[in-house]
């Protein structure tokens, strides 16, 4: 499909797509499970690649560097959410695919593509010496996942809980592991229960194994609960201890219900997050780059890219797919 981008203006880098990641909100938008696809779309936003072209007046990048390209592109820049490095929440916040850009006029296209323009402002550093394919799950599972960490305080002595070990989850352990954390996932897969302690967690849980969700009652500080689809999160609920958090990341169709009483009980709070911020998405790429914490990755050409989607609809993946959009690196 062919499809014209916006003309680079003085703070627009135009960047060559190396890598795109793809992400459940990209099968989402696919599927029109959200209800506000606007088609075509072309979807993809855990996007790096090289910096090929700079407008007059910018200063952060130069070409040949590697950059990345997130959830979204622009903002306000002047509503409180903006002003405090949280530009998700921004209501004029304009997302990287599926959205339209601040000229009115350029629909926004993703990452699944061959460049992207961009302002400078809303544009991630990548370092030089990070592998390309593996920085891009970093740009929404990871910056999903720390944003929460870093919001409830994850660190040394916390006691946390990870739901579901996908493209989010196995990031989540890696991270709060990273943090100091002691780490608990919950899945209902047994072979995953094998992974998550490869990928470092101190403790793995069948959410079906009634003993065993029993022992973990009243464990945990703060739950984070990746999972997409609809789920029963009583038993996570009862993992918390009093005035623990469960943090909800899933955005899947349908609802969930809550165990009311043992919420109002245990005087237990039920949150949600959605990605981060810009500086909070850097913070996470150089926490990233400067402890070696990386996705587990499957790198697949262009040309697989929907046998890939397939796969990751029966979430037959470990644990991300990233595209080689081009050859480079
Ligand atoms: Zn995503
Ligand atoms: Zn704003």
């Amino acid at each position: 499909m062919a499809f014209e981008r916006r003309e680079p203006g003085p703070h627009d880098i135009v960047m060559t797509i190396t890598h795109c990641g793809i992400c459940h909100s990209d099968l989402h938008a696919i599927d029109d499970d959200l209800g506000n696809s606007c088609f075509p779309v072309v979807p993809g936003h855990e996007i790096v690649g090289v910096v090929t072209a700079i407008g007059d007046e910018v200063d952060r990048f130069q070409v040949g560097d590697k950059a990345a390209i997130g959830c979204y592109i622009d903002s306000c820049r002047s509503c409180g959410p903006c002003l405090s490095d949280r530009q998700q929440m921004c209501i004029a916040m304009i997302p990287s695919f599926n959205g339209t850009e601040k000229d009115g006029d350029h629909r926004t296209w993703g990452g699944f593509s061959t460049n992207y323009v961009a302002d400078q402002d809303y544009v991630l550093k990548i370092p030089q010496t990070m592998d390309s394919a593996q920085a891009a799950p970093i740009l929404c599972a990871g910056i999903t996942v720390w944003s929460p960490l870093q919001k409830w305080r994850v660190g040394p002595g916390s006691k946390v809980g990870i739901v579901g070990l996908g493209g989010l989850g196995h990031m989540a352990v890696k991270l709060a592991v990273a943090l100091g954390a002691d780490v608990t996932v919950f899945t209902t897969s047994e072979a995953k229960v094998v992974d998550a302690m490869r990928l470092g967690a101190h403790n793995a849980i069948l959410s079906n194994d009634g003993v065993a969700m029993a022992v973990a009652a009243g464990t945990l500080d703060f739950i984070l609960d990746t999972v997409s689809a609809q789920h029963d999160i009583d038993g996570y609920i009862e993992a918390l201890r009093p005035e623990g958090t469960l943090c909800l990341l899933g955005i899947g169709p349908g609802g969930l219900q809550i165990a009311n009483l043992s919420v109002v009980f245990g005087q237990k709070c039920i949150a949600g997050s959605l990605i981060g911020g810009l500086d909070q998405t850097q913070a996470v790429i150089d926490f990233c780059a400067a402890h070696d914490v990386m996705p587990e990755i499957e790198l697949v050409p262009l040309a697989q890219i929907n046998q890939a989607l397939d796969r990751l609809r029966r979430n037959d993946v470990k644990y991300r797919f990233v595209v080689e959009m081009t050859t480079g690196n």
